[in-house]
């Protein structure tokens, strides 16, 4: 067996074409690492040890019999939560979903594992996708394994430690806000979030149905496009998933980035922004120019409204989506004398302090006589950002941004003020209310060697540019800037 700890999917496969490992033997040394690690990290919330094995072992035998292998053969993956998988618990992070056992797997996860890829898990996340730390969810919060006193991100905190601590090879994030992103920055690995529409959505529980996607975390740009090409493309039991050719990502990696224009926002860099995030942010945008790209000042002039009109939009369709956990149709059911005293009681105690905040949060802004001074208007404002964006797009070919404007900060030291926390999710939220595709790429370290992220937003279905610039400025050595 050799001893890599950090296996990317081509080492993966170039150790199964030599046979120097089994996938059945790959699966076994993960596994081996998750029982070492778990315990402190708390990456995964729930292990599919049957399904893995019988995955791997279909693996072997067409390596056995010579057949040509699918992308992602015995590749080691984790999920979140979020994301339905048949038989095995998904619950969202939540006390209301505790148990349940989907009758069915998301798109996703099917087209996976057409593809070869091994689900070693589910992953541990803010409940219901609400939070930026992974300290909002019911299991307890994830340790970041590089400075284990420090949150990895949120929401989708077990995806990006789960890579990070060699857990997983890769990870299916959801992001609704920054959910993959800032999770990526904030454990120190490549992120993406896809256009909206360009993955299925089906079997992905909802919390803001017009915002949530479904993306990678990895641990090179090539393996998250990798994994990009199995996701996307149109998918019948979506009908939000778009029909748009899907090019070949990883023939995309070696495009030249000469002549380039990356759009950077200067009403990104006001007040605000952490020191050491903009030095390495701007140390990463000469990098860039360095590479051959033409650095472009831009303006997104409608920036100051988009946390305001994402935490209307998004809480607003999430009081609708978890309508549905009643007690009666599925997860948890805390009994009462009454229909109406079991809903509370059911409701009151099984779901957690953040989401019942976005439920009374969102009801309140759809209600009839609040709807137009907020509902109303942040739809108004999203329609504003999503126009600086394409505007910004006729310019420059990417817009490069800061992904957190704070590196990772320790456990409990935000959770006090969620306003605050709200405020963080700054230059995610905008990308997320516009519908473009954009990653986060690791961009240097604190001089406490905390990881930062840089972001790269392209226009909608413009994966591959995002893919081909984040790729070149990992290669040039973005990370160790
Ligand atoms: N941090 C943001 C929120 O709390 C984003 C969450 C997400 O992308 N799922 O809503």
């Amino acid at each position: 067996m050799t001893a890599a700890t950090s296996w990317t999917i081509p080492e993966v496969r170039a150790a199964l074409d030599a046979r120097k490992i089994s996938a059945r033997e790959l699966v076994k040394e993960f596994y081996t690492r998750v029982d070492r690690r778990n315990p402190e990290l708390n990456v995964y919330l729930a292990l599919s040890h049957e399904r893995a094995y019988a995955q791997a072992d279909r693996i072997d035998a067409a390596i056995a019999s010579g057949d040509a292998l699918p992308a992602l053969a015995g590749v080691p993956v984790a999920v979140k939560d979020v994301i339905s998988t048949r038989g095995i618990p998904t619950t969202c992070g939540s006390r209301i979903l505790e148990g349940y056992k989907p009758a069915y797997d998301a798109t996703v996860v099917t087209r996976l594992e057409h593809a070869g890829a091994i689900i070693l898990g589910k992953t541990n996340c803010d409940e219901f996708a609400m939070g930026s730390s992974n300290e909002n969810s019911a299991y307890g919060p994830v340790r970041n394994p590089l400075a284990t006193d420090h949150v990895p991100g949120g929401s989708s905190g077990g995806s990006g430690a789960a890579v990070a601590a060699d857990l997983a090879v890769v990870a299916l994030g959801t992001d609704t806000g920054g959910s993959i992103r800032q999770p990526g920055s904030f454990c120190g690995i490549p992120a993406m979030m896809p256009s909206y529409g360009r993955v299925s959505r089906y079997g992905l529980i909802a919390f803001a149905s017009s915002l949530d996607r479904i993306g990678p975390l990895a641990h090179t740009v090539r393996d998250a496009a990798t994994v990009m090409s199995t996701l996307a493309g149109r998918d019948p039991l979506d009908s939000t998933s778009a029909g748009v050719h899907v090019p070949d990502y990883a023939a995309a990696l070696r495009r030249p980035l000469a002549g380039l224009r990356i759009g950077v926002p200067e009403d990104y860099f006001a007040e605000g922004l952490h020191p050491e995030v903009r030095k390495k942010i701007e140390a990463g945008i000469a990098l860039l120019e360095k590479l051959g790209c033409r650095r472009v000042s831009i303006r997104m002039p409608n920036t100051d409204y988009a946390v305001a009109a994402y935490y209307i939009i998004a809480t607003a369709e999430a009081s609708s989506n978890l309508a549905r956990y009643d007690g009666v149709r599925y997860g948890a059911r805390v009994p009462g004398a009454t229909l109406i005293e079991m809903y509370q009681k059911t409701r009151g105690r099984k779901f957690g302090a953040e989401v019942k905040r976005r439920i009374v949060l969102g009801t309140y802004v759809l209600s009839a006589g609040y709807y137009d001074a907020y509902y109303l208007k942040g739809q108004q404002v999203r329609s504003l950002i999503a126009r600086d964006f394409r505007e910004a797009f006729e310019k420059v070919d990417a817009i490069i941004t800061p992904t957190s404007p704070v590196p990772p900060f320790r456990l409990g030291e935000r959770t006090s003020n969620p306003l605050e926390m709200y405020l963080a999710d700054i230059y995610t939220v905008t990308g997320s209310l516009a519908g473009v595709p954009g990653i986060s790429v690791p961009s240097g370290k604190t001089a406490e060697g905390l990881p930062i992220g840089l972001q790269i937003y392209g226009p909608a279905f413009g994966e591959e540019r995002v893919l081909q610039l984040a790729h070149a400025f990992e290669q040039a050595g973005g990370a160790h800037l």
